[in-house]
């Protein structure tokens, strides 16, 4: 009755339900949750507030086909994204770049301080603080441990247990020292909001004929992962599979749980025009939280007097009731278990890990839709 099989309704389920299906498949989408769109799911609060249920989501490419696609499904409200650090008070651009150089040092100071910078780097290059610190010009090492004690040590303690030079320094690299005067977070083409939220373009991708979505549905109700071939309902379903969801769950964690990162959302609402003027705070030397964003200011939604915000307190995922795997954990020893869950779907031909979960990979939306098209291109029959 299908021709292909999605578990997840995310950014990777969706797209690659979308794409399959336009290519003549009919597609059943699989979606535990009541709701689709996975963790991009953004809905009005009790106040009419449009909110990220889980955690803002901020679009950001320098892919044209990726944002090609994405805007056959939504018109776009495309900003700069701008974060600033709080520390002990005095916010300052993050990326740690030149201007907030200047305002940590004084416009005096900066401007030798950023000639070696540059000198040694070249401008407008993206260095990645734990490169930084291994600078033998004290000078750059003097700039390199501010910036880690006031940027990266706390925030990181909090959002990984761990510090810095005990993750994957691809984590702390996604947010370089930037030498340039550009405040912006990222510095892609595009970045933005799509306009009437995340959930209204993925159920606008969704919304094909050859597309069955069912929500409240756990795909381990119905299907069986056996060694030699996939169930649906008892029967063997040849056609191809892709799971977006957590892998050892597929298993039972019959090798134990993958370890993540999660987090607690605590959301509050004011009765006033603004909370905090701007759309995201981090909180880098100080608070339980990471950081404070205030949702008007990054959806560009205008027709509310009020405002709300959330403040995000990290845990370690445990897997009981309720709680929800946001971040894998990069290193060698869980990516040799994850391998061994993996194996266990090496015989089947058929099914396709793809997604931040599936893959136990650290992805952003325009990467994983990246990849989730191209891998549409190649199994599509
Ligand atoms: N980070 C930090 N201080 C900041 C911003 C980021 O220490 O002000 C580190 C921290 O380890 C974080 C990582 O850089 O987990 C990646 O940050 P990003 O903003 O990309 O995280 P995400 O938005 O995906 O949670």
């Amino acid at each position: 009755m299908y021709d292909s099989i999605i578990i997840g309704s995310g950014a990777a389920g969706s797209t690659v339900a979308r794409k399959l299906a336009e290519a003549g498949e009919k597609v059943l989408v699989l979606e535990k949750r009541p709701h689709i769109g996975g963790n991009c799911y953004d809905r009005l609060d009790a106040y009419g507030i449009l909110i990220h249920e889980y955690g803002p989501h901020i679009f950001h490419t320098n892919e044209e086909d990726v944002f090609r696609f994405l805007s056959e499904f939504t018109d776009w409200h495309l900003f700069g994204h701008e974060v600033v650090a709080n520390v002990h008070g005095e916010l300052l651009p993050i990326p740690f770049n030149l201007n907030t150089l200047a305002k940590v040092y004084g416009q005096e100071q900066a401007k030798e301080l950023e000639q070696i910078l540059i000198a040694e780097y070249g401008a407008g290059s993206r260095v990645p603080i734990m490169e930084l610190k291994k600078s033998a010009e004290p000078k750059i090492r003097a700039i390199a441990d501010y910036v880690y004690e006031n940027v990266f040590l706390h925030y990181t303690m909090k959002q990984w247990g761990q510090t810095p030079e005990e993750i994957d320094p691809e984590v702390t690299g996604r947010v370089p020292v930037l030498l340039s005067r550009d405040n912006r977070y990222f510095q892609d083409k595009y970045q933005g909001m799509p306009k009437d939220g995340y959930t209204a373009m993925f159920e606008r991708m969704l919304a094909h004929p050859r597309i069955t979505v069912k929500t409240s549905a756990d795909c381990r109700d119905c299907m069986e992962f056996a060694e030699t071939g996939v169930l649906l309902e008892g029967t063997e379903f040849t056609g191809n599979v892709i799971y977006t969801g957590a892998l050892d769950e597929l298993f039972g964690c019959v090798y134990g749980r993958l370890p993540y990162r999660s987090l607690d959302f605590r959301l509050e609402h004011f009765d006033k025009e603004s909370f905090q003027g701007r759309s995201v705070v981090n909180y880098t030397v100080s608070e339980e939280f990471t950081r404070i964003t205030e949702f008007k200011f990054l959806t560009g939604q205008q027709d509310t007097d009020g405002t709300t915000i959330v403040r995000e307190y990290p845990f370690a995922y445990t897997g009981a009731k309720g709680e929800i795997p946001y971040y894998a954990i990069l290193n060698d020893k869980n990516r040799g278990l994850y391998q061994k869950y993996a194996d266990r779907l090496q015989s089947l031909k058929n099914v396709y890990l793809l997604g931040r979960l599936a893959e136990y990979k650290y992805y952003n939306i325009d990467a994983i839709v990246k990849k989730a098209l191209q891998l549409a291109g190649t199994i599509r029959r």
